[in-house]
């Protein structure tokens, strides 16, 4: 029996220790957080009912994951702690009672505060100036990404004068990534045949611990500070206080902090946010309590884990469970195959009716044993995503059977191809009528050429029926044949005709985007059009000269070369200049209807993307900015606006709603 106990605590610890490298180190775990907690929970209680388990290196003694080599260490003056968690209103209770077991007759406030799902960082300021960044790491010993977190907008690099200039403060909070942010980079990601990170907390932490600043400065990071470590010249007696001091000191503190007078008002606040948490713009997984007094904080201490004076109170996961009907393989525009799960029937989630989920790659799939006919379990990843998170082996009838990457693309029939070090499988056939099929989506895309009326239905009539069998072929569609299309007509072809010719006078850089070349997203593509006058002066940079441009690393400046050596793709771009379309122009210079005007955008359009929305605006010559100021001419207000409405209307700048955004860009059109 000991050794059955000896054996599992064994088996955890080493299950647990892999989890946390791929965590932490990674950025790409394989298992959901609520999975990882159910493991570290059952290692918890062995090591509580046989105290002689308990090891000093075991996951449960220790905080995070070990730094990174790669970037310099920095040894923290004050360790960085892990939180201890709750899962019920009864857990908070008991951690109020051993709290005022301590505390005597002294009056015991919490301060409540959610939980942001980032990752925690170490802001050193010496005499008011920011002079070193770090990870938490192992919480003694982090990663030196000081480059990095000077790239964060929101972060400042010198303390307000009103903070005073304290010769030394180490402040910590959270660096995180809004969901918006999320989804779109994911969705590029995705384009450009990157693997997707699992969930923002992940994205949030693999965008900080670049070794390439200008990745994370390419990313939309943000950061809420919540804490304290070493202090000279600062003393203050209460978290409180503390907060208030970082807000006058010029940093982000969460606006729904709130003091609790007891232990219920805490319970009601959490409890409060469970439905809520999903009208927020950046991900939360909790809340956390925290003793105000910072005396009996210091009275309290620390395990060596977490500090007793603190708990996370942390949301039960959206479940659900169905059945996993099938896994289909589909390809997409760089070739890379995923897998996709279909459940009958469809589960309800937070809210939403979801009937598939992508399942990334086929390790991940075995790694949580899922068998297509299996009862499957699917939450909500960082409340965001569907995704099947574990299977029920013990509901299985026989039936099910494991799956496999197909070995042929499931679209050609090609051998598919899995590169050394990397995860996704792919099809290498660059003529292969899936790949082709997405990139002429792609092509056409809002944020591309803007090809209205080239949907996926119409790009399947064109391929089959041979009208096209590249992206230059659209140029030579000729009204008759479309027309004779079933459900199409004259109108229909007309249309189409008018939206081509249109697509020709689009900017260089949309053209360069819309060529679907690896790693060059709209982002890439404007910095390259604003760096080279035309298309082909970009086609004949080198490496050297390409890598030499902010915003350019090694990887797109070697993709950008491979792809302008291949012959078919030269011959594609010649044939597109011979149709007419725009390879040249500087961006910044574009006149029109719009130009001179700057704008803000804020919270989620119903019918854009950011990058769309962007991408309309420029193309009509305005200008889009991060910030709201007095030179901001409008600001467009989606869903779930930020801060930045607030300070729109401070400064009494034009509102303009979905609609009111829309009509401007039409009538901006006509007067055209
Ligand atoms: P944690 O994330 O649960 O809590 C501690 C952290 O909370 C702090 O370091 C800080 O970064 C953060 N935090 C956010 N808002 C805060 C606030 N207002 N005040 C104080 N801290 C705040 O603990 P952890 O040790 O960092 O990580 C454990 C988490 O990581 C768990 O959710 C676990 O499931 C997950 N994890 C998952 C895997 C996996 O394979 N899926 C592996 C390892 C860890």
């Amino acid at each position: 029996m000991a050794e059955d106990v000896t054996a599992r605590a064994a088996q955890l610890r080493r299950q647990l220790e892999y989890h946390n490298w791929r965590y932490y180190v990674l950025d790409d775990p394989v298992i959901t957080d609520s999975q990882y907690d159910r493991l570290l929970r059952e290692l918890m209680r062995l090591e509580e009912e046989h105290p002689e388990l308990k090891t000093p290196d075991s996951p449960t003694q220790r905080v995070g994951g070990a730094p990174r080599p790669e970037f310099g260490t920095v040894v923290h003056r004050v360790p960085l702690f892990s939180l201890a968690n709750a899962y019920n209103e009864e857990e908070l209770r008991d951690f109020d009672r051993r709290i005022r077991d301590l505390a005597g007759d002294a009056k015991v406030e919490y301060v409540v505060e959610l939980k942001i799902d980032g990752l925690a960082v170490s802001l050193t300021y010496e005499n008011g100036v920011f002079v070193q960044g770090a990870t938490r790491g192992d919480g003694v010993t982090g990663e030196d990404i000081t480059a990095n977190l000077r790239t964060v907008r929101s972060l400042p690099l010198r303390l307000h004068p009103e903070a005073g200039a304290p010769p030394l403060v180490e402040v910590r909070g959270e660096v995180f990534m809004p969901k918006q942010a999320f989804l779109e980079l994911n969705a590029r990601r995705e384009e450009e045949g990157e693997p997707l990170f699992a969930n923002p907390r992940n994205a949030a932490a693999g965008s900080l611990r670049q070794l390439d600043p200008k990745v994370t400065a390419a990313r939309s990071l943000d950061t809420f500070l919540y804490g304290l470590g070493a202090a000279e010249g600062l003393e203050p007696a209460t978290h409180w206080e503390l907060l208030e001091f970082l807000r006058r000191a010029g940093f982000k503190v969460n606006p729904h902090i709130r003091m609790a007078a007891n232990i219920e008002e805490a319970i009601a606040y959490c409890l409060s946010w469970r439905e809520r948490r999903a009208e927020l713009p950046y991900p939360i997984d909790g809340l956390v309590l925290k003793v105000n007094s910072l005396e009996l904080q210091r009275a309290l201490g620390t395990t060596a884990k977490s500090p007793r004076w603190a708990i996370a109170y942390k949301f039960p996961a959206e479940q659900g469970e169905t059945r996993l009907k099938e896994i289909i393989v589909s390809v997409g525009r760089t070739g890379v195959l995923t897998p996709t799960a279909v459940f009958d029937p469809p589960v309800h989630l937070a809210g939403t009716t979801v009937s598939r989920a992508a399942l990334h790659n086929e390790e991940i799939i075995h790694a949580r044993d899922i068998r297509v006919g299996d009862i499957v379990l699917v939450e909500k990843a960082g409340d965001i995503i569907p995704e099947v998170v574990a299977s029920r082996p013990e509901r299985r009838t026989g039936k099910e059977t494991v799956f496999h990457m197909p070995q042929k693309c499931p679209a050609c029939g090609a051998e598919v191809v899995r590169l050394p070090g990397e995860v996704a499988h792919r099809c290498p056939n660059v003529s292969c009528p899936a790949r082709l099929r997405e990139s002429l989506l792609h092509f056409g895309s809002r944020a591309a050429l803007d090809i209205d009326g080239l949907g996926p239905a119409l790009i399947n009539l064109l391929l089959e029926r041979g009208l096209i069998k590249d992206v230059a072929d659209l140029y030579h569609l000729q009204a008759e044949e479309l027309a004779e299309l079933p459900r199409f007509g004259a109108k229909s072809a007309a249309n189409l005709l008018a939206a081509l010719a249109a697509s020709k006078t689009r900017s260089w850089d949309r053209l360069l985007y819309a060529l679907g070349i690896r790693y060059v997203g709209a982002t890439v593509a404007k910095t390259l059009a604003a760096h080279f006058p035309d298309l082909r002066s970009l086609m004949a940079a080198g490496r050297e000269e390409l890598t030499a441009i902010p915003g350019v690393g090694e990887k797109v400046a070697a993709s950008l070369v491979d792809f302008f050596a291949e012959p078919r793709n030269r011959e594609t771009i010649e044939r597109l200049a011979a149709a007419g379309l725009n390879m040249s122009g500087r961006r910044r210079e574009r006149a029109g209807p719009l130009s001179g005007k700057t704008f803000v955008l804020t919270g989620t359009l119903a019918g854009f993307t950011r990058s769309e929305a962007q991408a309309a605006i420029e193309e009509r010559g305005g200008r889009v900015t991060g910030s709201v100021s007095r030179a901001t001419d409008y600001v467009v207000a989606g869903e779930k606006p930020g801060s930045k409405l607030d300070k729109a209307r401070a400064l009494g700048v034009p509102v303009l709603s979905e609609e009111e955004f829309k009509k401007l860009l039409e009538e901006r059109l006509v007067q055209a």
